[in-house]
């Protein structure tokens, strides 16, 4: 190690330097299609003539004020973010985890204030990914996230994922709940998507129960499933919904919004952030929404996963190693029945950037903005790595 990082990550051994479009470029001067969108954060791609504008104007007017005053640009997003998901109020925070952060404290400021519960409990799913800071990693369903880490923030009662039965036992016996919080499609844990029933059931049991129905749309969110909100493939509203990654489209801002018997719950002095909905990450998100809108990025989400999906199913479909290609717009999993961490390096030498999660799983997360022409050129180049992996070449 010649530098002082902290050795947090296992990195590539490559550095880029600029991008345009879908296509980043290293060091070296090579290109890559860019096919993970810094984990679903650029829904724009890279360098998009209208955010790189409105970023370059608000630096030079007002970067950031504090929440001590009055932020315009925040308060506009509030409103957008409100109007998309019917949904009421909006914290803005930084990232991910933190978002999550503000919703396992609404939902234990719920449960004291509104619901009368001493120890309140979250019902949270196996396999999920919520974050890494000690309540949100407490929150994950992963022993490899937490370990090291203990003792875990308490307050969390883990069911499988997708699973009713699993849910009405904790109801029948557990008095102390408050919520359930859960992603509409995990994303680090593979790419699962819950079932429709399972999410309507979810809801009513909440209602009946006055829990409070909390989504964690961090990477499914903001269009990448081919609607503007995963959940809204269904009918049903969440109370607390969480954002982050590609609302801000490479500028870091999260979000927590609120609704229902989860609105007014926080009041002055309950929770805050320094940074958070400060004017140049909300005109990031502003912009962000402002161009999905015009150029009707969500249905071309869900008309280039279709086709993404369809591509690669036809193609890997019956390869032996090959257990499924699945997916929801442009959140798109190709399960093999083997461990295959490998295919990154491999993929990266042909100049494509993909990654794998849950070990098995291949995980493509393009821009929203990616063409046709170039979804055929990542099928054209990832089918015969992953041929080629499993010993199946063409
Ligand atoms: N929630 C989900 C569903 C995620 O996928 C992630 C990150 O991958 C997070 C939360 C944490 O987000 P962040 O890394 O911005 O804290």
């Amino acid at each position: 190690m010649t530098h002082h990082l902290m050795n947090t990550y296992g990195r590539l051994p490559v550095a880029f330097t600029h991008g345009v479009g879908c296509r980043v470029f290293d060091e070296h001067g090579k290109a890559y299609l860019d096919v993970m969108a810094g984990v679903a954060v650029n829904t724009l791609g890279h360098g998009h003539p209208r955010l790189v504008q409105a970023l370059s104007e608000q630096v030079g007017r007002l970067m950031h004020a504090s929440n001590l005053y009055r932020i315009r640009e925040a308060e506009e997003l509030s409103d957008k973010l409100a109007a998309l998901a019917a949904m009421d109020e909006v914290f803005f925070c930084n990232s991910g985890c933190e978002a999550n952060e503000a919703a396992i404290k609404l939902a234990r400021l719920y449960g004291h204030t509104v619901l009368g519960i001493e120890q309140p409990a979250v019902i949270v799913m196996e396999h999920a990914f919520h974050g890494r800071t000690l309540a949100t990693l407490s929150a994950t369903g992963n022993r490899k996230v937490q370990a090291g880490f203990e003792p875990l923030v308490s307050g969390f009662v883990r069911i499988p994922f997708d699973d009713l039965a699993a849910v009405e036992q904790v109801a029948a016996h557990n008095p102390n709940v408050v919520a359930v919080l859960f992603e509409p499609v995990q994303g680090e844990g593979g790419i699962h998507a819950a079932h429709h029933p399972f999410m309507r059931a979810l809801r009513e049991i909440c209602t009946r129960k006055q829990w409070l129905f909390m989504v964690d749309e961090v990477q499914c969110g903001i269009g990448r499933t081919g609607i503007w909100f995963a959940h809204q493939h269904t009918d049903i509203r969440p109370d607390v919904m969480t954002l982050a990654k590609g609302l801000g489209a490479g500028v870091p801002i999260g979000a927590c919004l609120a609704a229902g018997p989860a609105a007014g719950i926080f009041k002055p002095g309950s929770h805050g952030s320094t940074f958070g909905g400060n004017p140049l990450a909300c005109r990031a998100a502003l912009t962000t929404l402002a161009v999905m809108n015009d150029d009707r990025l969500v249905e071309r989400a869900g008309a280039l996963g279709r086709r993404l999906r369809d591509s690669l199913a036809a193609a890997l479909g019956g390869v032996p190693g090959v257990v499924e290609v699945r997916g929801s717009g442009l959140m798109i999993g190709i399960e093999l029945d083997r461990a295959c961490g490998e295919i990154v390096t491999r993929a990266l030498d042909k100049g494509l950037l993909v990654n794998v999660t849950a070990e098995r799983v291949i995980r493509l997360l393009p821009p929203l903005v990616m063409s046709d022409a170039e979804a055929d050129e990542l099928v054209a180049g990832l089918v015969p790595v992953v041929r080629d992996f499993l010993g199946a070449p063409a």
